[in-house]
């Protein structure tokens, strides 16, 4: 049997997309909440109406019932659709960088968990253990048998996790702050895991410069005060995304130095 040809895949590939953002959407709004994400299926966060099956297919859904309820007419946010075609992107991005390989697989599910946890930081300011410690285990068995390896997998989630906790009890010590909240620690672990300690630490100087951008940007625009908390994990997911799918020359350009 010949292999699919290889435009068809990409677009298997991005409907997939699609699909596990709608389901993201459930994540994104029960898992913060402490709401069961598989009971009871969809439903109107207003009045509880079950979605009929037509109005859940991504994107359409939303366009055929007008960004309204169809059983009480309450708003529906703006956020379902961003979440499904921002997933589907990233899964087009995905396997246009990546290509019909196994490692393919792991990277779909990871850049799922980061929009969940981009989307669930910005929100409510917080990074569920379920998402960040699963995704080290998951990460962490996959190592075995696709990039970067278990070694550098296992630092990755060793350096991934110390670093951000040293950074945080300096911060704690020198001003008296909570300067990165736990479940920060938990993400870059993660991230480590899934990516290996190279790109990792290339995410960590990502976030941190793109954060401190914004936090700059905000402070001038006289939106904040100096003790502005932004998202830190929304901007670790962003860069994660970046790092993984284009890290590599660099990291490699850098190791370069000190051949
Ligand atoms: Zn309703």
């Amino acid at each position: 049997m010949q292999p699919p040809p290889y435009a068809l895949v990409g677009i298997f590939v991005t409907l997939m997309g699609l699909a596990i953002g709608s389901f993201l959407n459930v994540v994104i709004y029960r898992l913060p909440r402490d709401l069961s994400v598989s009971f009871p299926p969809s439903n109107c966060t207003s009045c509880h109406a079950p979605i009929r099956w037509y109005h859940n297919i991504p994107l359409l859904g939303y366009a055929l019932i007008g960004g309204r309820c169809a059983a009480c007419r309450a708003p529906v946010s703006i956020r379902y659709p961003i979440v499904e075609a921002l997933t589907g992107a990233l899964f087009l991005w995905h396997f246009l960088v990546i290509g019909p390989e196994w490692i393919l697989a792991v990277r779909l599910a990871f850049a799922a968990a980061m929009v969940a946890l981009f989307a669930i930081d910005l929100e409510h300011q917080i990074l569920p253990d379920e998402i960040t410690l699963g995704g080290i285990a998951v990460g962490f068995a996959a190592s075995f048998a696709v990039a970067p390896g278990w070694m550098s997998s296992l630092i990755g989630i060793v350096a991934g996790g110390a670093i951000p906790w040293a950074i945080a009890e300096l911060y704690l010590r020198v001003r008296g702050v909570d300067g990165l909240g736990f479940g920060d620690v938990k993400m870059l672990a993660m991230i480590g895991a899934v990516l290996g300690w190279e790109l990792m630490l290339l995410t960590l100087l990502l976030a941190s410069a793109s954060g401190a951008v914004v936090g700059v940007g905000l402070m001038l625009a006289g939106r904040g005060t100096r003790q502005l908390k932004l998202p830190f994990g929304t901007f670790l997911a962003v860069a994660a995304i970046v790092a993984g799918l284009h890290g590599a020359p660099l990291v490699e350009w850098y190791a370069g130095f000190y051949r």
